[in-house]
């Protein structure tokens, strides 16, 4: 069972990695956005760290509502209110369960993922983060490292794909080519999970 502790340890572990991709993050953006998407990233999951600190959620719904809303009112950009939905909303469904189940935190992030899809307007193939969340939540139930696995060949194969939504989609076929920044930085998110269950958070 997963309890308030393991996801914690999953947003830290986030944090970490966010900081450490940033750069990249920023370079990907850079070729096909306007070269935030590190920098964004990095201000919310910073700030998210704080509030987690401060309050103390005492569940895992509680700790996922608590940084969506906190990437929410941080991050600018796109991804913020994005990111920010996929986590209230598998917030939500957890509740306020002191501990889930494995199978419970993919019901979660499915319900997420279509709250991403529902706000963005997004489907899979159109080189968004959703095409590293998705398979991602697929590959859930065979555990945490086969998430991360099909989360990282989701975000590789948006390289090939033309963007039809987000800012990226302005550039039409010149966004063919490059790998999206979103769905980079949804393969450290999934990866974070494996972090977490290893039972480190990577600070
Ligand atoms: P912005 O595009 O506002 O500068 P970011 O650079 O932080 O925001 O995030 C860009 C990423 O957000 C994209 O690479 C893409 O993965 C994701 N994204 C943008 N629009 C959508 C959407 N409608 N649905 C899902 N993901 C999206
Ligand atoms: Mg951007």
């Amino acid at each position: 069972m997963l309890d308030a502790d393991f996801f914690r340890r999953w947003i830290t572990a986030t944090a970490a990695s966010v900081d450490r991709e940033a750069q990249r993050l920023t370079a990907l953006d850079s070729a096909i956005g306007d070269a935030d998407h590190g920098s964004n990233l990095q201000r919310g999951f910073a700030a998210v760290l704080a509030t987690l600190e401060k309050e103390a959620p005492q569940s895992p719904g509680a700790v996922l509502s608590l940084a969506g809303r906190q990437l929410i009112s941080t991050v600018g950009g796109a991804s913020g209110p994005l990111y920010g939905t996929l986590l209230r909303r598998a917030g939500k469904v957890l509740g306020d369960a002191p501990e889930v189940s494995e199978a419970q935190l993919a019901e979660a992030l499915r319900a997420g993922v279509d709250g991403v899809m529902a706000l963005g307007g997004a489907a899979p193939g159109d080189k968004t983060m959703l095409d590293a969340l998705i398979p991602a939540v697929d590959a859930l139930g065979e555990g945490f490292d086969a998430a991360r696995r099909a989360a990282e060949s989701g975000a590789v194969e948006t390289t090939p794909m033309q963007a039809r939504k987000g800012r990226a989609s302005y550039l039409g076929e010149r966004s063919i080519g490059h790998q999206d920044p979103g769905a980079t930085s949804s393969s450290l998110l999934i990866a974070a999970l494996v972090t977490a269950a290893e039972g480190g958070s990577d600070e």
